[in-house]
């Protein structure tokens, strides 16, 4: 009787969301940038790390592109591994580099090619923009101010897209993809905030309520 209970709950309970956090670099694109102090690669792989605990913490099911900090994942590989889990968002994470300042966000509007590859689909462009507008006024409100809004642009506006049409990682993706840039760490006012514990508690509860409002988890 407990078993066919179980089984019969399974059934019936909804499935989990799948998120797969992908913490950007090392990959063909390099180490990623760094401030002073602090480097885009230890500073994102530390936020996606605790941003997918707290998500597993509320009911979703969390996938990652890297299993440590140092590992090196092609961009063509991280999509592959956010549509082999079938995600319901493959949120990359990135820290800027330049002179402005603040939380970014990224989104496929129209498709881009990369080698032999076209993409995404006109669904995961729909998808990926519907993502987006939830995510990025949730995660600015998260911040509570401590990052600039640096504003929700498309892939078109950053150098790789801007030559391709759309990102690597977004060409690739059969899944809903957003990009952030959560700040920009050769800004030292950025640094000082991606430095800070108060400032990555907001930057991590910003990935958090962005995913909640982009991929809502069912009703109970
Ligand atoms: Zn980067």
């Amino acid at each position: 009787m407990i078993v066919s209970t179980l089984v019969a709950a399974s059934l019936i309970a909804p499935a989990k969301p799948v998120i797969c956090i992908d913490p950007g670099h090392p990959s063909e694109n390099g180490v990623g940038t760094r401030g002073k102090e602090v480097t885009e690669v230890q500073l994102v792989w530390d936020l996606g790390v605790e941003a997918g605990k707290r998500l597993r913490g509320l009911g979703y099911s969390v996938v990652f592109t890297k299993s440590k900090v140092g590992e090196k994942v092609t961009n063509a590989r991280r999509a592959e591994i956010a549509n082999e889990a079938k995600a319901n968002l493959l949120l990359r994470l990135h820290a800027d580099a330049g002179n402005h300042s603040g939380w970014a966000t990224f989104y496929p509007d129209r498709k881009g090619t990369v080698g032999k590859s076209t993409g995404p689909s006109d669904a995961v462009i729909k998808s990926s923009t519907a993502a987006a507008k939830a995510f990025h006024p949730a995660a600015i409100k998260a911040l509570g101010g401590v990052l600039k809004d640096a504003g929700l642009k498309t892939d078109r506006a950053t150098n790789i897209g801007g030559k391709q049409g759309a990102l690597t990682g977004s060409i690739l993706s059969q899944v809903p993809v957003l990009l952030v840039e959560v700040c920009v760490l050769t800004n030292p006012s950025d640094e000082k905030v991606a430095k800070s514990k108060e400032g990555r508690e907001a930057m991590v509860k910003a990935l958090v309520a962005g995913t909640q409002a982009a991929v809502p988890l069912p009703k109970k």
